[in-house]
């Protein structure tokens, strides 16, 4: 870590730093050069200070001994009795990033009957499945499962820990990385492994601006959460291999302060995520009653509907239906968009999909970057045009 520091003993109070700054992190208290929280440490005001008097302090940081953490972890979710189906996507992952470093994947089942799912996880190439199965886990609290996740680190020290981005997850995963003092990536759309084992955690930042890559070089483990049909989930072999290794319930599970006191189980929405065809409209769509030819292609191709932000925004629809950073990721078999730019908060929740129509009358727009097939022109006439035409063929 470094910092900057100023030698009182050598400073004329000339005041070159504080002008030169780049990011105003010098005040002047009484001809006295004071460093605010702004300093980014970029050196900018040593190169200027004719007398010297700035210095960089370098402080040693310790790091871990990276060869005693080995192998992946995936958390595999198992909520309302199903496996949560981005646990198999998250193996497939693992075992992709594991090859490059002859890790091995693990994975971990944390709840009340979950053992059988142990049995058909290892049909996916985990090497062991960690079982916590216990009526204490019947619910998720999340402190009580960490108890468990933490107890099979410690025991197997691996060097990743991959778990979904539900919302089970994302109140498991920051628990876990603060119990371990490591670093968590949240949202990842792509992990890469170097050879040194640390793990490269590619996500959207500043809004979507930069794709940026974030690296935990000197602690271990690497936590990273990954949004469900971001990954591919390998094929289920017909062998099982590898075993399951039951657990032992830590006592932290009993100790947990949190109690259950009822469910009330939210009616099941369907989830855009889940359709194999999408209809999405976006911002060329003129009024909200347009929406309606959005929905009826979608209804006579079998699928489901969707928008971009500002259809959400003006109150058309709800965020649920709203592909995107902030709404769904999806990854439908087709996906067709009418009016929809393509801005990189949308397309990079949707680019995976298998077949990508999309219509726009601005030949530039970015969405014919990720589009398989790029229809330009008005969609006043495409669309109701294509309703027309699928009617006929259906009739
Ligand atoms: C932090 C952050 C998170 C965000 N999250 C999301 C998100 O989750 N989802 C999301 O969608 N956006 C998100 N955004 C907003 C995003 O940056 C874009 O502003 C948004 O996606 C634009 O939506 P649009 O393509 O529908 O509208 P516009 O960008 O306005 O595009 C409208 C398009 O329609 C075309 N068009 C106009 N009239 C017609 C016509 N008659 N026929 C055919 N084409 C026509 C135009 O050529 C244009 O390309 C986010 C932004 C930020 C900063």
């Amino acid at each position: 870590m470094a910092q900057i520091a100023i030698l009182e003993r050598k400073c004329n109070g000339c005041g070159q730093c504080a002008k030169s700054c780049p990011f105003g992190a010098i005040d002047m208290n009484n001809g006295k050069p004071e460093l605010n929280a702004a300093c980014k440490v970029c050196g900018v005001c040593l190169k200027n200070c004719p007398q010297k008097a700035i210095v960089r302090l370098e402080t040693k940081v310790e790091s871990v001994d990276k060869t005693q953490w080995n192998d992946i972890l995936v958390f595999a979710e198992v909520s309302g009795g199903q496996l949560h189906p981005v646990s198999l996507e998250l193996i497939g992952k693992a075992r992709e990033l594991a090859k490059n470093v002859n890790f091995r994947v693990n994975a971990i089942l944390v709840g009340r009957g979950v053992e059988p799912f142990a049995q058909e996880l290892l049909h996916y190439g985990v090497h062991e499945v960690a079982v916590y199965d216990d009526p204490g886990l019947s619910f998720f609290r999340a402190d009580a499962y960490a108890c468990c996740v933490e107890d099979y680190i410690k025991l197997r020290k691996p060097s990743v820990v991959l778990v979904g981005a539900t919302s089970l997850g994302r109140s498991l995963a920051p628990r876990l990385s603060t119990r371990f003092h490591t670093g968590l990536t949240a949202d990842c759309t792509q992990l890469e492994l170097r050879e040194n084992t640390d793990l490269v955690q590619i996500r959207p930042a500043f809004g979507g601006n930069i794709m940026a890559q974030i690296v935990t070089t000197r602690t271990r483990p690497q936590f990273a959460t990954v949004r469900y049909k971001v990954m591919n989930a390998p094929e289920r072999s017909a062998e099982a291999a590898g075993t399951v290794l039951n657990r032992s319930i830590p006592k932290g599970v009993a100790e947990s302060p949190v109690r259950h006191v009822s469910t009330e189980p939210v009616p099941a929405v369907e989830s855009i995520s889940d359709a194999e065809i999408l209809v999405v409209g976006g911002r060329g769509l003129q009024k909200e009653s347009d929406l309606e030819m959005i929905r009826e292609l979608a209804g006579l191709l079998h699928g489901d509907w969707a928008v971009s932000r500002p259809l959400v925004e003006k109150g058309w629809t709800t965020n649920n239906r709203q592909i995107g950073l902030s709404g769904r990721t999806v990854r439908p078999k087709l996906i067709i968009t009418f009016g929809v730019s393509g801005a990189i908060q949308f397309a990079s929740c949707m680019n995976k999909s298998d077949h990508i129509i999309a219509v726009n009358s601005d030949g530039q727009a970015p969405i014919f970057e990720v589009a398989h097939i790029a229809v330009v022109g008005d969609l006043y006439q495409i669309l109701p045009d294509m309703i027309r035409r699928i009617k006929e063929a259906q009739a």
